[in-house]
Order: structure tokens, then sequence, then C-alpha cells
């Protein structure tokens, strides 16, 4: 076995990356997206984080040639790190998103996410939680539901396999044919809660991101579930691709020991979770205490990291001249904004009380 059979598929980071036979990631800073399928037909699964929709369109183009558009853009959650270029690439490519049914009402502009908890993770990123988005989105008859069971006729060999836990309708996707799984933030393969492990792609399989994971209990069930799929490969919402023997036995472990070593000892969804249904968040245990202190002093913390993200990312920005992944040549992705119409896919939604 190879060095790189047990550790990442490819270590350069912010271009596009084979991870299997018609399965390309497409890192975005601090989270990934992957096109999966054939110059004929091909899905985006996911869609990164917002500003990023030129990135995708190019990495498709890189893959599939010029004028590239996917049959559609399928979800593994709907977080904000996940759904963040959706609407620009919906306007652009004019295809249907599907996401899980539990996952609609925050899709379709009806309810908020719970808000995360801060105070789990222990590292900057969950500190800086408590300000990532928890808005819905509003896509109207774009978004449609993915079957529950089975496999989506435009991801054909995928198998569907709902996940929950991390987010309410959360799915996972699998490929028997050569055991690769995109797990979403089912699990990851980093330590994502760390700034410094983000950063630096620190490889571990690490349980779902804790700052945003509302209901443990159910987390624990999908790594069980996806630890037994035995996978060859892991693609996942954050952290570099993964196979061989380590993954496979750090994945088991994580399975195995899930309550005692990857549950937060306390936190605001610990004890109790969310709960949901198909209208959105029906119930939100009360907060913690949370013992970050001042304000001031968080918002001066936030700003350095701010400023360290700005820095990693120009680095990385610099690094995608000399990649050259798998035969194919990546060009400078470029960061133009936006312009034209926006469709006014978000509709005004009124805060919930327990925000
Ligand atoms: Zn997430
Ligand atoms: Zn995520």
């Amino acid at each position: 076995m190879n060095s790189q059979e047990n550790g990442s598929l490819n270590r350069r980071y912010e271009s596009l990356q084979r991870v299997a036979p018609g399965v390309f990631a497409v890192p975005d800073k601090i989270v990934n997206a992957y096109l999966v399928g054939n110059r004929d037909s091909w899905v985006l699964v996911d869609a990164g984080l917002p500003g990023s929709a030129n990135r995708f369109k190019q990495a498709a183009e890189e893959s599939f040639g010029v004028g590239a558009r996917p049959r559609a853009i399928v979800l593994t959650h709907g977080h904000f790190d996940h759904v963040g270029s959706l609407v620009d690439l919906v306007q652009e490519w004019q295809v249907p998103v599907y996401a899980h049914t539990l996952e609609l009402p925050y899709l379709t502009g009806m309810s908020y996410y719970p808000p995360p908890d801060p105070t789990v993770g222990g590292g900057a990123m969950s500190f800086m939680s408590r300000f990532f988005p928890t808005k819905p989105l509003d896509l109207g008859d774009w978004v449609k539901p993915l079957p529950l069971i089975g496999e989506l006729a435009e991801m054909p060999g995928w198998r569907i396999i709902h996940t929950p836990g991390h987010a309410p309708g959360h799915v996972s996707f699998f490929r028997e044919e050569d055991s690769v799984l995109i797990a979403g933030d089912a699990f990851v393969t980093t330590n994502q809660e760390s700034f410094w492990s983000v950063v630096t792609r620190k490889q571990e399989i690490h349980r779902p991101p804790a700052y945003f994971t509302q209901d443990w209990e159910a987390a624990q069930r999908s790594v069980e579930h996806l630890a037994n799929l035995q996978p060859a490969v892991v693609a996942t919402g954050h952290g570099l691709p993964m196979r061989g023997t380590a993954m496979q036995t750090a994945l088991q472990h994580l399975a195995k020991n899930f309550w005692y070593e990857a549950v937060p000892a306390r936190g605001r969804y610990v004890r109790e979770p969310a709960l949901f249904d198909e209208r959105g968040v029906a119930h939100i245990p009360p907060a913690v205490p949370d013992p970050t202190p001042k304000i001031l002093v968080g918002i001066g913390i936030a700003a350095l990291a701010g400023i360290a993200v700005y820095a990693w990312m120009q680095r990385s920005h610099e690094e995608e001249d000399t990649n050259n992944i798998a035969g194919v040549q990546p060009q400078r992705l470029q960061y133009r904004p936006f312009p034209e119409k926006r469709i006014p896919l978000e509709r005004r939604v009124s805060r919930p009380a327990y925000q």
C-alpha cells in the first residue's frame, strides 16, 4: 500500500481534486463542494460560500468542458457554508436543487436554523459560530425533495442516506460500486472547530462540526451507519478527502466511541436535542451559560481571525497557479462579484423569538 492510500488523495487544497472516478472536490476556503458525474450528465453537490459561483463554474468547465451545466444541484444540507453561492448558481444554470424534505424549510424561507452553540468544541471556529448566519434562503420552486429511499435519477449509482444530527435533513451519498462516500458534515476529515486545524488542513476523522450539531444521538447513529458501510474513500464537507486503512480504522473508532469521545460534555443540545418537523424548527432547548468574556473581547478575536482568514485566502489563491491534478491544469480562479440581475429568492422572514 503506498503512502497516498493512507493519507489524503491530494495535499493541495485550493484547486480541483480528483477524488475518485467521476468525483471531483472543489475546495472553497473552509468548505468543499463536489462535481459528480461525467461530461454528459453531472451534478454539483453543495454550493460553498457566498461569492464562489465563478469558482464552481470554472471548476465545472475544467472537468466537463466549456459551458458545462449540471443536471441539478444536490445538497447534503442547507447550512450557510454549503449554500452560499446557490442563488447565483441557480440563476446562472437554471437547474433544480434537491434536498431532503426535512431540509426544505431552510431553503424555502419557512424557518431559521436553530442558533449555533458556541460553547462546544472549544476552538476559534466554535467561538465565531455565534456570528454564523442561520437565516433561510427562499429558492421557491427551484428546490425539490430528494427521494427518501433509493437514488436520484440525476445521480445514478449513488445511494441517498439520511444522516441527521448535524442538520435534520442531512444526507450522505454512497456509491456501492467502489465504496465512495460523500458524507457532507455527518463527520469530517479535519477538526472544523479549530481555526488552526482549518488553516493547516490537519487531517483527522472528526465528529460533525459541533457548534452546528443539534441532535447528538442522531449524529451518533448517522456516523455508525456510515462506518458500517466501510467506505474506501471519504469526501466530506470540510477537510481533505481520505482513503485507506488508517481512515477506515479511525472511522470505526469514531463510531464505536462517539458518545464518550465526540459528544461534548455539556452544551445547549447535549442533554436535549432541538426538534424539527417539515415546517422547520419545532423546539429549541434553552441557551446554556456562555463562559466567553465580554463581547468587546470577542469582537477583537473575531477581527483578528478575519485578518488571518484573509491572509490565508491570499496565500491559497497564489498556490492555485501551481497545481496540476489528474491531468487537469487549473487556471487561476476569479473572484469577480456577481453583477447582474439577482432573482428575488430571499423572501423576508421574521426572526423567531428563540434567536
Ligand atoms: Zn453543516
Ligand atoms: Zn459545513
